[in-house]
């Protein structure tokens, strides 16, 4: 038994399952590489990906650079 990835249904032959997952690839083509959703359109694709591109420069920029407002420490004596 081979089961769809997509929808859980049990297939019975190989050949089967890849007929059967031509039906989730072929309703949406375009796949976001960083979450699960899927689109029907490029451009549907392009404008959800800004989506996640904010929340990765977010954590980049947290973690690279160094707080712009930190009190400078006074050198000890
Ligand atoms: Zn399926
Ligand atoms: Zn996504």
């Amino acid at each position: 038994m081979y089961h769809c990835p997509f929808c859980d249904l049990q297939i019975p032959s190989r050949s089967r399952l890849v007929e059967h997952l031509v039906k989730h690839t072929k309703e949406k083509p375009f796949r976001c590489s960083f979450c699960a959703a899927g689109f029907t359109r490029r451009d549907a694709l392009n404008s959800h990906l800004p989506k996640h591109h904010a929340v990765i420069e977010r954590l980049h920029t947290s973690r690279c650079s160094p707080p712009t407002h930190a009190m400078p420490v006074p050198p000890l004596r």
